[in-house]
């Protein structure tokens, strides 16, 4: 981890601590509260629990932290990136949205975006940078994308998107800011599901917007109130406290998730492997320019459905469940959501264990496959 990343990590642990007065708490509180007291004229002052809440307060502070930019949080991922193509998008405007990330992005550019007239194109995570930005608006990146694990360059495409007068939004969902900071690559908003390695324990789901852009900033703001999508005072207040822990469980995450690419890798039992860390991917060397870790997801590729339900149910150590980013190790076959990936693909989310108890409980899987 870089220096600034360190800086970051140890200033989020203080952030309250500097600003309390004798006989505070030193934990968060968890402020749940629709009515404020509020005689006379409101003069800005905290007024109702779907504008102002002090918990998701001193949440967005952290998070605008470890972004390194102003933060809007959001009951879930999907509600993120609902708020951030809301408050970019008008009717008759056209959006790029990658054909191989997460399929609610799909669904809600086809179900809704499309029918308020905005016109949708497609296009795979490897193939983004194939220009024709000139006719886009909103250029809505993955990378690497979920769950085929493919990146595009993202400074370059943020920088020719803005040479046409367009914007980018990217889902930074699976490295966090701990491993990619687009809006340092130039993209206009961050758009996260802090349900997955953020919160990390599996208890809570909640997303954020970041976004340098004062107006896209007011915008999301605007839309979260008056759409209602708003987190609960808890689910900020859980994200609040993981994010206390998320450098540490992210660097162990991250470096066993590259130890057991390198011990898999040539395994017989799997017939490829997708990981940005190994010299062999191929989106090796994008990922050394763009990233500062390499993940904690692996892409395994296994014969068939048998073999890989057989795989995945064998793990003491891998919990069968979809999501990713929790400090227990977890897994599950993605075709069986339809998405488009071989029948036999595996999506490994490398959790908080040991490294080589992992490593162990997996390679007794394959071997006895
Ligand atoms: C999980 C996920 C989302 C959606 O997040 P929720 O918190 O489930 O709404 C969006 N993008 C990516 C890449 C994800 O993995």
């Amino acid at each position: 981890m870089d220096k600034h990343a360190q800086r970051i990590a140890a200033d989020l642990l203080h952030l309250r601590g500097q600003a309390l007065s004798k006989g505070d708490p030193v934990a968060l509180p968890l402020v749940s509260s629709s009515m404020f007291h509020l005689p006379g004229d409101p003069d800005g002052a905290a007024a109702y629990g779907r504008v102002d809440n002090p918990t998701w307060e001193a949440l967005e502070h952290s998070l605008s932290v470890l972004e390194d930019a102003p933060c809007v949080a959001f009951p879930s991922g999907m509600a993120a990136i609902s708020a951030a193509l809301f408050a970019t998008l008008k009717a008759g405007q056209t959006l790029l949205i990658p054909s191989d990330g997460y399929y609610v992005t799909r669904l809600l550019s086809a179900r809704f975006l499309s029918q308020l007239g905005i016109n949708i194109i497609e296009r795979p995570t490897r193939a983004f940078a194939d220009g024709g930005f000139g006719e886009i608006d909103v250029v809505f990146m993955e990378s690497p994308s979920n769950p085929g694990l493919d990146l595009c360059d993202i400074s370059a495409i943020a920088q020719a998107v803005r040479g046409q007068g367009g914007r980018t939004i990217v889902d930074n969902t699976t490295m966090t800011p701990f491993g990619q900071r687009p809006l340092d690559l130039e993209a206009d908003v961050v758009v996260a599901s802090d349900t997955k390695a953020p919160g990390g324990h599996s208890d809570v789901l909640m997303g954020h917007v970041a976004t340098r852009d004062p107006a896209i900033r007011e915008a999301v703001l605007e839309w979260r109130k008056v759409s209602g999508a708003i987190p609960a005072p808890h689910a900020a207040w859980l994200l609040h406290r993981g994010l206390e822990t998320l450098e540490v469980r992210f660097e162990r995450m991250c470096q066993t998730a590259e130890a057991l690419a390198q011990a898999l890798a040539d395994h017989p039992t799997i017939s490829a492997i997708r990981y940005p860390g190994l010299p062999g991917d191929p989106s090796h060397n994008l990922a050394k320019q763009q990233m500062s870790a390499f993940g904690f997801l692996l892409g395994l590729t296994l014969a068939d459905k048998d073999s890989a339900e057989r795989f995945i149910s064998s793990c003491r150590l891998l919990r069968p469940a979809t999501s990713f980013g929790g400090v227990h190790s977890s897994a599950e076959r993605r075709a069986r959501w339809g998405d488009d990936v071989a029948d036999g693909f595996v999506r490994l989310s490398v959790g908080c264990e040991p490294t080589t108890e992992l490593l162990d409980d997996l390679l007794m899987a394959l071997n006895d496959l």
